[in-house]
């Protein structure tokens, strides 16, 4: 198959392409639809009518639609999403999807099908549990932080695979949307006139300012190991017994608190969208995310470890104490960037009510608040629990 020159498919043209690359036997009767949900990329979904089996072909638009209007955005992102996805299927192939095909000039990514799968924010959304969520998401973060740190590769590859990594755009979209715009009185933020006065107190805080600016100089800077950069709730399919990570478009080198720290704000979000009796899941993959993290990075640590001062007494110790007091400031600034900047979730949205709604976007500042000026005093996730009631 001969590369071709950029231009968004249709339907017509997804489907031609998969059969030119012999993805589906001679004669198939094939149905395509485009599926995506995001403002940035098309997905097309690609079925044989009769075995039922299916692909999946992302493929990145060169522009955003945001708030109606349109900014120009790198095409590289969908070889950096099918870099990750192979660069992590390297670590963990069972938490993630198989990619069949890329095309850098196509800007796509032609990968295994997950429709018997469903997204973990839709799942928590209608109560779903997902009991082995964060036992996977744990490892998953484990495994790939560590084996692509200093400490899991040789030092000169390490530095070649951050290069191919090196992701300016769409870190800029984080660096802007997550750790900025929702700390001034920025035309990107979005949010009930009900909350201004709250909001506009946010944007007098000094304090919590100047922390937020640390954390968003910590991302900025520290190339620690390769991250998926948007691990939030949506871009994870899970069932009972399976999890698979999609989505790592953001995937950079950066501080190995940011994934964790994501996805930790994506269960508060939900949380925070619930009756008190219907949390408890919420907080014990919060738990379950950090126990198994820690001790499969520990493992790791200790057996596979190629550098000699890794086993420098306290050295992990210390890794692990910054990447939890990272992670739980890097969730404050989720929580409150999905509350009262651009990109919400449907975990808050969706509240009907109004007024419940409202008490629940301000419980979620107050806590957003707490958790970045608190970050270094949380000690354990039982901090989440403490500050989740104390800000209620
Ligand atoms: P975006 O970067 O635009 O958010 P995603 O990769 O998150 O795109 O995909 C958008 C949606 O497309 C997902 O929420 C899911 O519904 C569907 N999708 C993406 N990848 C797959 C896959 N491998 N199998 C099945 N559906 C998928
Ligand atoms: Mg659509
Ligand atoms: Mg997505
Ligand atoms: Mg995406």
């Amino acid at each position: 198959v001969q590369s071709a020159v950029y231009e968004p498919l249709t339907e017509q043209k997804a489907t031609a392409l998969a059969v030119r690359l012999g993805l589906f036997r001679d004669g198939a009767p094939l149905l395509c639809r485009e599926i995506g949900d995001g403002n940035l990329n098309l997905v097309f979904h690609i079925v044989d009518q009769e075995t039922k089996q299916g692909i999946i072909i992302k493929q990145a638009l060169p522009y955003a639609k945001v708030v109606g209007e349109s900014w120009p955005l790198t095409l590289k992102r969908a070889v950096i999403e099918s870099n990750a996805l192979r660069t992590f299927a390297s670590y963990v192939p069972q938490y993630v999807p198989n990619v069949y095909y890329s095309d850098e000039s196509l800007a796509i990514t032609v990968m295994e099908d997950l429709s018997h799968l469903q997204i973990a924010r839709k799942g928590l959304i209608e109560g779903k549990t997902y009991p082995l969520l964060s036992r996977h998401i744990g490892e998953f973060i484990a495994k790939t932080a560590f084996y692509t740190s200093d400490f899991g590769m040789n030092q000169q590859e390490k530095k070649k695979l951050a290069q191919s990594f090196v992701n300016p755009e769409l870190c800029k979209i984080t660096e802007d949307l997550v750790f900025t715009d929702p700390f001034f009185d920025h035309d990107t933020n979005n949010f009930e006139d009900e909350l201004r006065p709250d909001v506009e107190a946010l944007w007098e805080d000094d304090r919590l300012r100047l922390e937020a600016a640390k954390l968003k100089r910590k991302f900025l800077t520290e190339a620690d190991v390769l991250l998926h950069g948007d691990l939030h709730t949506g871009s994870i399919f899970a069932s009972d017994d399976e999890t698979k990570v999609i989505d790592p478009e953001f995937a950079f080198y950066g501080p190995i608190g940011f994934d964790l720290g994501q996805f930790f704000a994506n269960l508060l979000l939900n949380a925070l969208s619930r009756p008190e009796s219907e949390r408890r899941p919420l907080f014990d993959h919060i738990d379950q995310t950090w126990d198994v993290f820690t001790s499969v990075f520990s493992e790791l640590w200790r057996t596979e470890s190629v550098e000699t001062y890794a086993a420098t007494p306290g050295l992990l110790d210390e890794v692990l104490r910054q990447a939890f007091v990272d992670a739980v400031g890097f969730a404050g600034c989720e929580v409150i960037r999905r509350t009262i900047g651009l990109a919400h979730v449907a975990d808050l949205d969706g509240i009907d009510q109004k007024v419940e709604r409202l008490t629940a976007k301000r419980h979620a500042l107050r806590l957003g608040r707490r958790l970045i000026v608190e970050r270094a005093e949380l000690a354990g996730t039982d901090g989440f629990r403490r500050l989740f009631v104390e800000t209620e």
